[in-house]
């Protein structure tokens, strides 16, 4: 909105009834006082024509706005002399020279009909041809002293212009400044007593429609065109469809999409990953020889497996055979249980009789990168109860009948893909 889109006409068109009521009213308070005034008036004549001799030229107030007065010319309403500059030509020309204030000053009524000396924009329509600004006051009337003469006869304050008194010209009451209403998204601002037009219209504010309402003024709440549609969010498992915006819903959620539950897991949404109830627990098969405990439902195994020992044909061994393998279990075990120690001479004679393995006591114990301890084995005096041992596993009667790998307990050594069978003594062992 602009202010092109104010309706032309300006603070004329305001309020007409009440200007022609203020103009009739006007007309007859200035009769009356020209008839009070007429005796002044003459007395006035008296010094106007002294003012004649002494050169001064005072001159009537131009009604007809020809610019030949000393009053600024308005026809807004606005100015002090409102009643008398807003007459109509027709008014003037049947104005009698009588009902005039100005009577014995150069009175002359005008003929002219259209006023074109007009320097305020009535119409509110920038043509560039006006400047818009308020009504000035009057220039200073002050060219004779008649004070002491007469009874001042004001012409009331306005908006803008002071009481004047129209015998002398004295200013009295100061203007009492315009009340304004506005202005307003769509409407200038207007003085509310003389209709003067102030501040254009400020323009709506507008925001965005939303889902909530269409596009909107923020100042005066005017709605234009529709509601944007909702910003829909999918609905999940537990809630419908539902506005980002306005939280508005649609429809029904979609419900979780339970997995049953496992052994170790509860029943979950595949969706959102909620759970409920409990995991149904592995249902074990104790361990065995040749495997350890078992879930029957997932397969899961835990602990150890039982040691499947027993008898095996005997190794063919002499006593350096025996020395060496009681050194090797003295040094690897000697902290273990005696079922320790048996299983890690039961590994040597495993490899012995694997094909992975060298074939022999001596060439399994020093193979490249096996056992450790294979250098001081020398230098070892193993107990009695290791060389015991020994005799016992190169017999044939061995703790496992898979094991083949063994390492510490306290070793944070990977075996890799080798399979876990028991931890015993100090160490656990593998296949
Ligand atoms: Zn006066
Ligand atoms: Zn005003
Ligand atoms: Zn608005
Ligand atoms: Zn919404
Ligand atoms: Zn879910
Ligand atoms: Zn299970």
């Amino acid at each position: 909105m602009d202010r092109n889109d104010i309706p032309a006409g300006g603070q004329n068109m305001m309020q007409p009834g009440n200007d022609r009521n203020r103009k009739q009213k006007r007309g007859r308070e200035l009769r009356s006082r020209a008839k009070m005034l007429l005796t002044a008036a003459l007395a006035a004549a008296v010094v106007m024509v002294t003012v004649y001799f002494v050169g001064v030229s005072l001159r009537s107030e131009d009604l007809e706005g020809d610019g030949s007065d000393t009053f600024a010319d308005s026809d807004t309403g606005t100015d002090g002399l409102l009643a008398l500059s807003n007459e109509t030509a027709a008014n003037q020309t049947t104005e009698t020279a009588p009902n005039d204030f100005y009577i014995g000053i150069n009175y002359t009524p005008d003929t002219n009909a259209v006023d074109t000396s007009d320097t305020v924009d009535t119409d509110d329509v920038d043509d560039g041809g006006d400047t818009d600004v308020e009504p000035q006051p009057p220039a200073a009337v002050t060219p004779v002293n008649l004070t002491a003469e007469h009874e001042h006869k004001w012409i009331p304050a306005t908006c803008t212009l002071p009481a004047v008194c129209r015998i002398c010209g004295r200013e009295g009451e100061s203007a009492h400044g315009h009340v304004w209403s506005g202005p307003t998204c769509t409407s200038a601002s207007v003085c509310e007593v003389c209709g003067y037009r102030g501040e254009g219209a400020s323009g709506h504010k507008w925001i965005e429609a939303t889902c909530e309402h269409p596009k909107m003024c923020t100042v005066c709440g005017e709605t234009e065109g529709e509601k944007a549609p909702h910003s829909w969010a999918a609905a999940t498992c537990t809630k419908p469809k539902t506005c980002t915006v306005c939280g508005a819903t649609k429809g029904e959620p979609n419900g979780h999409k339970w997995k049953k539950a496992t052994c170790t897991t509860p029943e979950i949404c595949t969706v959102c990953g909620k759970t409920q109830g409990k995991a149904k627990g592995h249902t074990w098969v104790a361990a065995s020889t040749s495997a350890p405990k078992r879930c029957s439902v997932c397969g899961a195994t835990e602990g150890d497996k039982l040691p499947d020992g027993g008898k095996v044909s005997a190794l063919k061994y002499d006593d350096d055979d025996v020395k060496m393998l009681a050194a090797l279990i003295y040094l690897e075990a000697s902290g273990s249980s005696y079922d320790g120690r048996w299983a890690v001479g039961t590994v040597v004679v495993n490899r012995v009789r694997s094909s992975k393995f060298a074939n022999t006591v001596e060439g399994v114990i020093y193979a490249n990168g096996q056992f450790t301890v294979a250098g001081r084995i020398a230098s070892t005096t193993p107990s009695q109860s290791c060389i015991e041992i020994a005799k016992k596993c190169l017999d044939g009667e061995l703790y496992d009948k898979s094991i083949l790998y063994f390492k510490s307990s306290s070793s944070s050594k990977s075996w890799g893909s080798r399979k876990y069978c028991f931890k015993v003594g100090n160490n656990y062992f593998y296949t």
